[in-house]
């Protein structure tokens, strides 16, 4: 059953017939056939540890949710005008991870449809359209998730800025221009400025604050203390509602905790999941309150072909199975401390690596030609990530520099698959340049 076509001819055709906005990976393309936990293998039958998807939570093709998805697949598969008990059943365990009043779940294909929703469900209950974001957020591909995404719209081949969406200084307490754990309240500060821009264009300071509660986008960028529970106050002391963008950094990658807003403390009043909600299977979900959802219900049907259909239902059952029996946040925490230790002692002979941060395994390493002037190294990253492809690891950069190694791979990557990494990443160190 393996397609026997090289990489080579099926790159060639692949570009005649899809659009080249869609990038792929690496300069010597990579030909995937099979996955499997951690690993990738390819056409030839080598394998690559992958660091880099969130997405497949729970590890490539895990059997129990591979079966979960084709068992719910022979017997139904249909939309949610009919009653099935695998939504609601699925709402109430997601539910169940939330705090407070985070109780009604809406499920969706994608986390730019889940974001979609989200800012649909906050604009009606305020009735503006009024956005603040953080510098460099990202939140999806449709043009409304664009518009809110400076990641995106600040770059090559975008829209202005709309009037509608505020810029809030993105909190790097490593890069940014306040620095260290306790700069929280500087960088909240700042939501007051766009506050009183939206004031000054609508006449109140109501607005939708949407973040994502760790940065992936950013480079792995651990928000500062406080830093949320300070701009949710903000945003509330004007009437307007907060966010919190999950599709990263959720289900358990942080550890027990679970959701990265509980890391900072805060009870968003919607909360966008995506990514690892179906391992790989096209899932996302948003998290509102009674009272936000009563207030969409405003007469307008949200009406969705695939959403919550009896398959994707089967799916996210599955991965929740997963994540508790093979206790996967509490794993997060383990192996990414060691990790992180891991980084740390390489730090010490290569000065090249300016910050290594994280929490679970949502890891950073920003690299530096100069540790005092904190100066990008993307050309090192770009040559770390070549380096690491040849030693069977893949791995990518991000960040607005595009200097950090990300490392966010299946939560069963263990103790032996970071020793390979950290080994990997020490070997592609040696090979650059003094
Ligand atoms: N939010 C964040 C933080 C993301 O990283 C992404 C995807 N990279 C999205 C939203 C959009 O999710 P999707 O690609 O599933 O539409």
């Amino acid at each position: 059953r393996i397609d026997p076509e090289p990489p080579e001819t099926l790159l060639a055709r692949r570009r005649k017939v899809i659009g080249p906005s869609l990038s792929i990976s690496y300069r010597e393309k990579l030909k995937i056939v099979r996955g499997r936990g951690p690993w990738l293998i390819d056409h030839t039958g080598r394998r690559y540890l992958d660091t880099v998807n969130n997405i497949t939570h729970v590890g490539h093709c895990h059997p129990h949710v591979v079966e979960a998805l084709a068992r719910q697949a022979a017997e139904l598969n249909t939309n949610t005008r009919y009653l099935h008990g695998a939504m609601p059943h699925l709402a109430e365990r997601i539910a169940a991870t939330m705090p407070g009043d985070l109780k009604v779940v809406t499920f969706v294909n994608s986390g730019t449809e889940a974001n979609e929703l989200a800012l649909r469900i906050a604009r009606t209950a305020l009735a503006k359209k009024d956005t603040v974001v953080l510098d460099w957020g990202y939140h999806g591909n449709s043009g409304g998730t664009v518009d809110i995404s400076p990641y995106k719209f600040k770059r090559k081949g975008g829209f202005p800025q709309p009037d509608f969406v505020q810029i809030a200084a993105f909190p790097d307490p490593y890069r940014g221009p306040h620095r260290g754990p306790d700069s929280g309240p500087a960088y909240a500060a700042d939501i007051d400025r766009c506050l009183d821009a939206t004031l000054a264009r609508t006449g109140t300071g109501a607005a939708t604050f949407i973040a994502e509660s760790l940065s992936g986008v950013g480079g792995q960028v651990i928000l500062p203390k406080g830093y949320l529970a300070d701009v949710y106050a903000r945003i509330r002391a004007q009437g307007g509602i907060c966010i919190a963008d999950e599709v990263q950094c959720g289900f358990g990658r942080v550890g027990p905790a679970f959701w990265g807003f509980a890391t900072q403390g805060v009870f968003p009043d919607i909360v966008v999941l995506g990514k690892p909600i179906g391992n790989g299977h096209p899932l996302a979900a948003v998290v509102t309150t009674p009272d936000l959802a009563a207030r969409f219900a405003n007469g307008m049907e949200y009406f969705n072909s695939f959403g919550g259909n009896p398959v994707s239902m089967a799916v996210g059952h599955a991965v929740l199975d997963v994540i508790e029996a093979e206790n996967l946040p509490a794993r997060a925490v383990t192996t990414g401390e060691a990790l992180m230790a891991g980084y740390r002692r390489l730090a010490d002979r290569f000065p090249i690596i300016g910050d290594v941060r994280g929490m679970g395994l949502f890891v950073g390493v920003e690299l530096v030609t100069d540790r005092d002037a904190r100066t990008p190294a993307p050309e090192a990253a770009d040559h770390v990530v070549d380096q690491l492809r040849l030693r069977g690891i893949l791995a990518s950069t991000d960040g607005p520099d595009d200097n950090v190694l990300k490392i966010k791979p299946p939560l069963v990557f263990g103790p032996d698959e970071a020793a390979i990494l950290l080994a990997g990443t020490e070997a592609a160190l040696s090979t650059l340049p003094n």
